[in-house]
């Protein structure tokens, strides 16, 4: 969990690399989507570019398509969901369904004046979604398609995403710290490989 450019996808790769398991992100299953065209993408469209939540029950139709399968056995890495308390206590109903527990929720925390630096900074590939830095060059380093702005990711709509963080998401936290799920807090501002290091020792405890 954390605000939008916290670096949930960029740490939530590397963990997914170390540890071996799938990472579900709603976020990119969600932009997958409209890339696709599907009636879900369309339906996501319009509250993703206001920078507002996509509704509770489609998330949770999302989620629950993702866990189904094989991987209770192999554990996962859920990035950027639950964002609300309802999607959370969804979870713990799909979890409990499949005789799953959390290990831990990993909160990367930033404040709003390095976001809104790092979001204005954000490139994403029109044609993968791979997402770039300012370094990277004209075109996708993954597949060489044009790198464009995240169309979320304009100041007025950044601005929304934070308010809807406080209002939305940040109640999730409080839901976890007073369940038995041990709530990890790493400080998000650094280098990619320092903040990766402080959420593998986090999580190691
Ligand atoms: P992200 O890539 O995680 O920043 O997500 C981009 C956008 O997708 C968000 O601003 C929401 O509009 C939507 N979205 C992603 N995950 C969720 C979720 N768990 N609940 C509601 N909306 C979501």
């Amino acid at each position: 969990m954390g605000p939008p450019g916290a670096g949930k996808g960029t740490q939530g790769e590397i963990l997914e690399e170390d540890l071996g398991v799938p990472r579900y992100a709603t976020g990119d299953i969600l932009r997958e989507a409209r890339r696709a065209g599907t009636e879900m993408g369309r339906e996501a469209r319009r509250y993703m570019d206001a920078g507002e939540l996509v509704p509770d029950d489609v998330i949770l139709g999302i989620v629950r398509e993702a866990l189904a399968g094989e991987v209770a056995e192999r554990g996962f890495i859920l990035d950027g969901f639950p964002r609300t308390v309802a999607q959370a206590e969804g979870l713990g109903r799909i979890l409990d369904e499949l005789d799953v527990r959390l290990d831990a929720v990993v909160d990367i925390d930033v404040p709003d004046a390095v976001i809104v630096r790092r979001l204005s900074d954000r490139r994403v590939c029109r044609d993968c979604g791979s997402v770039v830095g300012p370094d990277d060059g004209e075109t996708c380093p993954t597949c060489g398609g044009d790198l464009v702005p995240r169309p979320d990711d304009r100041p007025e709509t950044v601005r929304r995403r934070l308010e809807v963080y406080r209002e939305q998401t940040a109640p999730v936290l409080a839901w976890y710290a007073s369940s038995t799920v041990p709530v990890v807090r790493v400080d998000g501002v650094g280098t990619v490989m320092e903040v990766a290091g402080r959420v593998r020792t986090g999580i190691s405890r």
